[in-house]
């Protein structure tokens, strides 16, 4: 096992890998930029290194600063969290190279994974099935006005390096066609440096369906079943569930088992999450994520895993231990994003927060790296808190979530808690009757 563990990151996800690394008793080296000095990371990592100033190319992006504080701190490892370095392939290559370990799957997996293209050929030799489209790039407009006209109408045209919903234009008819093309790769251009593009059928109403991974180095895959994220506002997730409210248990065996054996074939380690979109009881891949994610913590709930615990662990080599028949789902978890963002414009709303009163009581969790008296800094993603319930049932993980937003008091600064609280009101989301574009009509209805 490591010793000691450095945390290439920040905010409530350094904290949530310092939390496991402590529970193994693996010392932890905290990294920050000078905006971070007083976050709650810095204050409670064994050890930390400053590593630039605010912004995040100079600090948290930043790999020479963070080997040599790797190097310097002596650590034998590096969690890279989500966002920030954790889908690079060239870091997990840099950090191996300096003789530490990448908490992650190997550089050759993140760079197929990165590039939407070259996944989607890989997990359609696996097996795994794709939403109808192109194969591969798209060479020209022509191609895209066959592959259009062969899936048919409405088409998104994507970037093959897309991420956040970037460089991502909807042809509703072919005379839309040439639009979209420019555009999309004009973005992608912009935002990626990489203008390639492909084509994929719009699904008009799927929901978006994720599987959570884990591999060892022993050859052992498992997943731990899914969560919906279908509740999305410019393709931002806000508010996670596990289970899914429409998925059976037989579909879910049946997605993992796909899942599970593609993986085993491409000998990926350690964990990750493939995204699907879901309609009419047929599952469609669109990408893959070879790091830990935001909502992993519904998963933790209903399946009672350390996530964070067990990539340390198969990190350093240790085997699973346990095989898809030890894995049992129990209950059901809901996550809201508490982002620091006035709930009606979605403006960012940095500050100094005053009070700090978090909800507690049976089947809740925080993950948050919030403290009265600390100042949010305008730098990084606006993502404060995370709120988790767990409870028997999905309507009383519903009335748990209510009750857990009622007491929870943030001051000094607004967050998006009045949004969740209509949200968890609503009829709709409460029948669990909902596609990837119901927060957005929600949130245009404004009610
Ligand atoms: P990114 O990496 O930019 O987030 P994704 O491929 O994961 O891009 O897609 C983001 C979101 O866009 C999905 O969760 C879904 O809401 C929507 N989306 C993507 N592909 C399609 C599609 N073929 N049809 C309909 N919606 C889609």
């Amino acid at each position: 096992m490591f010793d000691k563990i450095l945390i290439a990151n920040r905010g409530e996800i350094a904290l949530r890998i310092l939390r496991a690394c402590r529970e193994l008793g693996i010392r932890t080296v905290a990294v920050h930029s000078t905006a971070d000095a007083e976050a709650m990371h810095v204050r409670l990592a064994d050890e930390s290194v400053c590593i630039g100033p605010p912004a995040s190319r100079d600090s948290y992006l930043n790999v020479p600063a963070i080997l040599t504080a790797a190097t310097l701190s002596g650590a034998d490892a590096i969690h890279p969290g989500y966002g920030f370095l954790s889908e690079n392939a060239s870091f997990a290559e840099a950090v191996e190279a300096h003789g530490l370990t990448f908490i992650g799957p190997t550089a050759d997996h993140i760079r197929m994974m990165g590039d939407k293209i070259t996944a989607k050929a890989a997990m359609t030799s696996l097996g795994v099935p794709l939403v109808p489209g192109s194969d591969g790039a798209l060479p020209d407009l022509d191609t895209a006005r066959e592959v259009a006209a062969r899936v048919g109408y409405p088409v998104l045209i994507k970037a093959a390096a897309g991420g956040g919903g970037r460089g991502m234009k909807v042809a509703q008819a072919a005379e839309e066609l040439e639009e979209a093309w420019r555009v999309a790769r004009t973005e992608a251009k912009a935002a990626f440096g990489n203008d390639e593009v492909y084509l994929e059928k719009y699904l008009d109403k799927p929901r978006h369906i994720e599987l959570q991974i884990l591999a060892d180095t022993h050859g052992e895959v498992v997943h731990f079943g899914e969560r919906d994220c279908s509740l999305q506002r410019r393709h931002q997730k806000l508010l996670e569930e596990a289970g899914s409210p429409v998925l059976s248990a037989a579909e879910r065996d049946r997605i993992g088992e796909v899942a599970t054996s593609a993986l085993k074939k491409l000998g990926y380690r350690n964990a990750g999450t493939l995204e699907f979109l879901y309609q009419d009881g047929q599952f469609a891949f669109i990408e893959m994520n070879t790091r830990l994610q935001v909502e992993h913590p519904v998963t933790e709930m209903v399946c009672n895993v350390d996530l964070v615990r067990e990539q340390i662990r198969v990190a350093a080599g240790q085997k699973l231990g346990y095989g898809q028949k030890d894995i049992r789902f129990e209950g059901h978890a809901i996550e809201c994003r508490i982002n620091a963002e006035d709930p009606d414009t979605f403006m960012p709303t940095p500050g100094k927060v005053t009070v700090f009163h978090p909800p507690g009581g049976l089947g809740v969790r925080i993950d948050s790296a919030l403290y009265a008296g600390y100042a949010v800094p305008p730098y990084y993603d606006s993502m404060v808190a995370k709120l988790i319930v767990h409870a028997p049932t999905r309507n009383e993980a519903i009335a748990r979530m209510q009750r857990a937003l009622e007491e929870f008091v943030i001051t000094g600064i607004k967050t998006v808690i009045p949004l969740h609280q209509r949200i968890l009101a609503d009829e709709g989301f409460r029948r669990g009757d909902y596609t990837i574009h119901w927060l957005e009509q929600f949130v245009a209805r404004g009610h």
